[in-house]
């Protein structure tokens, strides 16, 4: 049984501009990496390749960590600790913030909730900048598209839910696009380009890392939903990912990994990646790795499922390896 563990922002959030980013404190880092590293052993990306391909058996409690959307957090404060604890993790940044320093509008979103004062006036301001558009296109009354929109999730209120929803997939594409534009200049208030430079990872940081023998993989141009895409789309997605991976490790890598944006796939990613000789997928499901029947959709756990702390007993996906 393999566990691979996936995490997002890491950083000192409560001295930071943004204490109310949904993100993982350092010192929570620190005590997982302890928590894992007595009860499990790490392994590196390159020995669960083997492994899917039988060629190795992973030891006991195998365990991989792996950074989505390419922070500078993950140079600044997981790198050194990986290094420093001999762990070689695997990462995943979208290119465009990295080549074009643009900010995702996925990204966009948590700051524009971690500087609102409350959810509730930032859906008003949504549903405000949603009136002049009701003209151009049929949408649904503000009730409807609350309820449409706001729901469950394992880690978010409603009303976030709902705010993330919408901004993310709940209107046609264009539209959101503006209203989050709008949102990010009414409360956030910084110039984009500034702002990604501070928020992700650089084409340097991340070759020094490969040096380091971190390994970095595929997590589309623009972070979009595979699922959503054309096969076209998804091809160039793919495609200039790859060349981005090639120009990291200044050769194409002769095993790359993918990390599915939002965990979103379709059997036409499947087949592209297939036809590329991809080596494994990650997605977002929560389970263990429990065999290698289906390479491309390797589940994971998030960070929140496991201890902060090195103290801690074992819980009950630990408890589950034995
Ligand atoms: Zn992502």
């Amino acid at each position: 049984m393999l566990t691979i563990v996936m995490y997002h922002y890491i950083r000192n959030l409560k001295n930071s501009s943004y204490p109310r980013i949904k993100g993982l404190q350092l010192e929570d880092f620190d005590g997982q990496l302890d928590y894992l590293q007595r009860h499990y052993c790490f392994v590196e990306l390159e020995q669960v390749i083997a492994a899917s391909r039988n060629r190795v058996e992973l030891p006991p409690n195998a365990c991989l960590l792996t950074f989505d959307d390419g922070f500078s957090d993950h140079y600044e404060y997981v790198f050194p600790r990986l290094k420093e604890r001999g762990i070689k993790g695997a990462f995943y940044p979208p290119v465009k913030p990295v080549l074009e320093n643009t900010v995702l509008d996925v990204h966009k979103i948590h700051f524009i909730l971690a500087s609102a004062e409350n959810p509730g006036g930032l859906i008003k301001d949504i549903f405000e900048l949603l009136t002049p558009h009701r003209q151009e296109i049929d949408l649904p009354n503000d009730d409807e598209l609350y309820r449409l929109n706001a729901g469950k999730s394992r880690f978010d209120p409603p009303e976030i839910i709902f705010v993330k929803r919408i901004l993310q997939v709940g209107l046609p594409e264009w539209l959101r696009n503006t209203l989050v534009a709008e949102l990010f200049n009414r409360h956030v208030d910084r110039d984009e380009n500034e702002f990604a430079r501070e928020l992700y990872l650089s084409s340097e940081q991340l070759k020094e890392m490969v040096r380091a023998g971190m390994a970095i993989g595929v997590h589309g141009y623009s972070h979009r939903w595979f699922n959503s895409l054309t096969v076209e789309e998804q091809t160039t997605e793919l495609d200039l990912s790859l060349s981005f991976l090639n120009d990291l490790y200044g050769k194409r890598p002769e095993d790359w990994t993918v990390c599915y944006p939002y965990g979103g796939y379709n059997e036409d990613t499947l087949r592209l990646l297939e036809e590329r000789n991809c080596a494994l997928g990650l997605t977002a499901r929560v389970a263990l790795v429990e065999n290698y029947s289906t390479p491309l959709l390797l589940p994971r756990l998030d960070t929140n499922d496991l201890p902060k702390n090195g103290a801690a007993r074992a819980n009950e996906w630990t408890l589950r390896l034995r």
